[in-house]
Parts: C-alpha cells; structure tokens; sequence
C-alpha cells in the first residue's frame, strides 16, 4: 500500500494535508484495485478552503484583473488541459471505468469550454437605462457573487466540473471544488494546472471527500455566495433547501428519466443506433441517458430486433481498450443498484430480451450486461426511477399525441430524442416535450455554446452558452445624479 500515491487537498495554491490527518482509497471498478489514497475532508479543511477562496477574491490580484486578461488566463488554462488530454483521460477512465475512447473525446474537447469563456469574459457588461430626467445616468453592472462552491459527481469529472469552474472563473468569482469520493485524482490535477496557469493561490481549490462531511460542510458554509451541484435529485433537494433558507444561489443539475422516441417515418437503421448510443454509451451513467424508448407499432419489431440485437454484441471489457465498448460501473454499489432494479423489473412483470445480468468482465471488476427490458408500462419503478446504468426500457405507442402523454408522464426533464423524417413533426415534439434538451434525429449532441437546463425535477438553472454568466454574477443599479440643483421637494420620488 506504501506505494500508492496519496493525495492531499489543493488550497490556496498549496497541497495541504487534512486537518483530521485522514484518508480514504479510490479504487478502479475495471479491477477493483485501489489506485490511490486522497485527504478525507471536514468542515475543518471546507473552511480554510473557502477562506482562501475569499481572500483571493478580495486581492487586487484578482479583483482588479482586466476582463480581457481573466479571459487570457481561462484560454491558457484551457490549453494546458489540451496538453494533458492523454494524461487526463487515461486518470479518468482509471477512477470510473468509462471508455477511454470516450474520456479522450471529452478531454480533446474540454479546452473549448475554456476558450468559450475566455471569449466572454469581457463580453459581460451592463446597460445604460433610460431616465426621465436626462441630468440622471442609470446604470447597471454585472459583478461577481464571491466564493462559489461547486460539487460535482464521479460520470464526468472534468466535463462537469468544467461547466461551472469555467463560467465561475470568467465572472470573475473563486472558486472550492468537493469532486465526488470516487474521482478526486483529475480534479486536483485541473487545480495545479489552474495555478500553472496564473489563476492566483486560492481562485481554484479543492477540498477532497465525502458528500455528507465536506460536501455537507461545503453547502452550509455561511461564507459561500452560491453552490453549483451535479448529481442526484435527492442531494440536489436537501442543498436547493439548505440555499434557500440563506438566500444565496444554487445551480442545480440532477437526474433524468429521458425518452429516445422513434416515429414509424424515422430511418429505423439510425434510430436504433441512437437508441443505443442513448443508454449503453458510458454504460448509461449518464444524466442524460434515453432509458425510455418509445417506439411507433409500425418499427416496434424492427426497432427491438436491431436494438437487441447491437446490445448482444457490445464487447465488454477493458476501458483502456479501444476495442472495448461497454465498461464497469463506476464502484460496487451503483453495480448493485442497477442488478437491484433489474430484479426489481423483472418481479414488476418486465421481460428481460437481452442483458440482465451482473458480470465481472473477466477482470474482477463491476460490469452489468447491456439489458433490454420490455412488456412495461409507465406504472413500473423501472421505468419511473433513474437507474444510471446500461438498462434500456422499449415499450410500443400508436400515435403522437399518446407518446407526447406518455414521454412527459415524468418527474423528470432533462433530454428527450426524437427519430423522424417529417420536420414538422419534430419541431412539434420539440415544442410538446417537457425537457430542457430536445435532440431530433440525434441524441447526446452538445457544446459550451449551447445552454443546457434541467425541466421539473431535474434541476434549476442553465449551465454552458452566455446564459450561465447570469448564474454567476449579481445585477447592480447605479443611479448619478449629476445635476448640483437645489432639490425643491425630498418627499417626491425621483426617476
Ligand atoms: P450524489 O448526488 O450523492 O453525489 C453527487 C455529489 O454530491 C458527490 O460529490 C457527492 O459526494 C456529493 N454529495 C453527496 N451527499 C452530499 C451532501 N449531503 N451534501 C453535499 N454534497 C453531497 O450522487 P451519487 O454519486 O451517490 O449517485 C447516486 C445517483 O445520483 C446515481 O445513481 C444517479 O442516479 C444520480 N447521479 C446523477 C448525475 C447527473 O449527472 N445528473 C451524476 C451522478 C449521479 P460523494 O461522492 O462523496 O458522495
């Protein structure tokens, strides 16, 4: 065990060890290898996190750095972690399991995100109003909210820490990140190249652990100006109260239950396609998984066959392979989760076509078979409940107006698919779906330039795009009087 490397929290520009001296394991779910050890963080470590978060954004350093020039040190950034692509993604695929063919994709990309703030951050200005006495300037500015807190989970460490860090950082605020247990190792990576960078000491840090220890203490802390969360609508709901009873922000983007609907005039052949690259893709840990499958009568047959049919050969293996298809779950318990709601679909009536199955992938580690279930209906907790696993649910409609009832019948809205050819027809559905994302002929598509919110439960505010700025900063109105008149009257109002 002396071996493994041990990672301490980042703060203020400097590895600090925790102040309860305490570490947990990380493991690889390929293997089920520890792979390393990193700080356990309290509310000890939270707190010297966001007080050196504080004082850097306080210091002129940062405070009065140029838009132009904060926007210079995001564009860096983002090349440094172009320069580390490989290094990154090979960290990430280690700690989650996800493909590396997948996690190189997103890190090759990554840098844009960097370069579309680095763009934006001195686009952020505000307005001159108009008056009704013209010896009256209004004025309005967007200013920075202060220490933001950002928690993020394990499915896309660097993608998801991004879409807040990178939006957080142009507005000109600090930032503590709390990455989930499971993936602490590329998001203390992002903070040593941040400083290397010339982000000051303490615009990023990183504070290490688990969600109801640090994350807990990162949420109360009476300091922070806003909390930006990822992960599951439970926590999202106990932080949106914990907010709200101080009034300060949050940005939540939590779970989803999203429908992938096929029309009988889609191009079955592509659609099915989409439909798997919609739940077995990152073995269907992600939050915008298409785990509801509609398909019209017409192609229901065809759709099944060709959907299982691509499912039954999905090579399941090592996630550095790049031959290799589906990888493990991200740790035991999400394992158990997703074998627990199979046996549960199955005792609800749900047949399994293909899958159903935990495996260890011939590598000891956590998989679970790509799975079709069918002969289910909107009643099933399988089809209600977000799995976050490769478990697809395919069910028959007959016409538009019962699938519209039927894909919006849902606590959730995050993404929806569509599959035609009638344009028409997918500007309607656009229009009638519940979800934040509406994808036609295509699914899992996205950018930093295009704003992403989360319908009913499935969260609260617009991550990526210019709209994110809103979420991380405050409006102020000036108002200047620049006449030296003698007022007549104090007791009128004044516009
Ligand atoms: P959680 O919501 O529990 O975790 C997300 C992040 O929040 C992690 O960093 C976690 O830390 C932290 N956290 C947990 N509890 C608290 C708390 N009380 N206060 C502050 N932070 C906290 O999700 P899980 O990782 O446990 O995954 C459970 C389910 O959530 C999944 O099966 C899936 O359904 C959903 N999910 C959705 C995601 C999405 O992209 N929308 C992403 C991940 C999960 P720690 O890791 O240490 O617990």
């Amino acid at each position: 065990m002396s071996d493994l490397e041990q990672y301490e929290h980042h703060i203020g520009g400097e590895w600090v060890a925790p102040a309860a001296g305490e570490y947990f394991e990380s493991t690889n779910p390929a293997t089920g290898a520890t792979l390393y050890t990193a700080a356990r963080g309290s509310a000890a470590d939270v707190g010297r996190a966001v007080q050196a978060a504080r004082t850097a954004f306080e210091d002129p350093r940062w405070r009065d750095l140029s838009q132009t020039r904060r926007g210079h040190l995001l564009r860096r950034l983002g090349d440094l972690i172009g320069e580390h692509a490989d290094e990154l993604a090979r960290m990430e695929t280690e700690d989650n399991g996800k493909l590396l063919r997948e996690m190189r994709g997103q890190l090759t990309t990554l840098p844009e995100y960097y370069w579309y703030y680095a763009g934006l951050a001195d686009k952020i200005q505000g307005d001159v109003i108009p008056t009704s006495d013209r010896r009256v300037l209004n004025y309005t500015t967007r200013e920075p909210l202060g220490v933001v807190g950002a928690i993020t989970p394990w499915n896309s460490p660097l993608t998801l820490t991004t879409s807040k860090l990178a939006p957080a950082l142009c507005a000109g605020n600090t930032v503590v990140i709390k990455p989930s247990e499971h993936t602490s190792a590329t998001v203390l990576k992002l903070a040593e190249l941040a400083l290397e960078a010339g982000f000051p000491p303490g615009a990023v840090n990183v504070v290490t652990g688990f969600g109801p220890e640090a994350g807990q203490a990162l949420v109360d802390h009476p300091q922070l100006a806003k909390i930006s969360f990822t992960g599951s609508t439970g926590t999202g709901a106990r932080i949106a109260a914990s907010t709200a009873a101080r009034f300060i922000g949050s940005t939540l983007e939590l779970g989803g239950k999203s429908p992938n609907i096929v029309f009988e005039d889609a191009n079955v052949a592509n659609a099915s396609m989409g439909v798997v690259a919609g739940i077995f893709a990152a073995a269907g840990q992600t939050c915008i998984a298409g785990s509801r499958v509609f398909a019209h009568t017409s192609v229901y047959d065809e759709l099944l066959e060709r959907v299982t049919e691509r499912a039954r050969s999905i090579r399941i293996g090592d996630p550095l392979e790049d031959t290799t298809e589906l990888g493990p779950l991200a740790f035991a318990d999400q394992r158990d989760k997703v074998a627990g709601y199979v046996d549960l679909g199955r005792s609800e009536g749900a047949r399994v076509l293909t899958g159903g199955r935990p495996t260890d992938g011939g590598l000891g580690g956590w998989f679970y078979e790509p799975t079709v279930l069918v002969d289910v209906d909107n009643s099933m907790r399988v089809v209600r409940e977000e799995i976050f696993g490769p478990v697809a649910a395919i069910m028959p409609f007959e016409t538009e107006e019962e699938v519209v009832r039927l894909a919006n019948d849902t606590e959730y809205g995050l993404a929806a698919g569509v599959w035609t050819s009638d344009l028409s027809r997918g500007h309607r559905m656009a229009a009638r779906l519940e979800a934040g994302t509406v994808w036609v002929n295509t699914y899992r598509a996205m950018s930093p330039m295009s704003p992403r919110q989360g319908f009913k439960n499935s969260g609260v505010g617009v991550e990526h795009g210019t709209e994110t700025i809103r979420e991380y900063t405050r409006l102020k109105s000036v108002w200047i009087n620049t006449s030296q008149e003698p007022v007549a009257d104090p007791f009128v109002m004044r516009s």
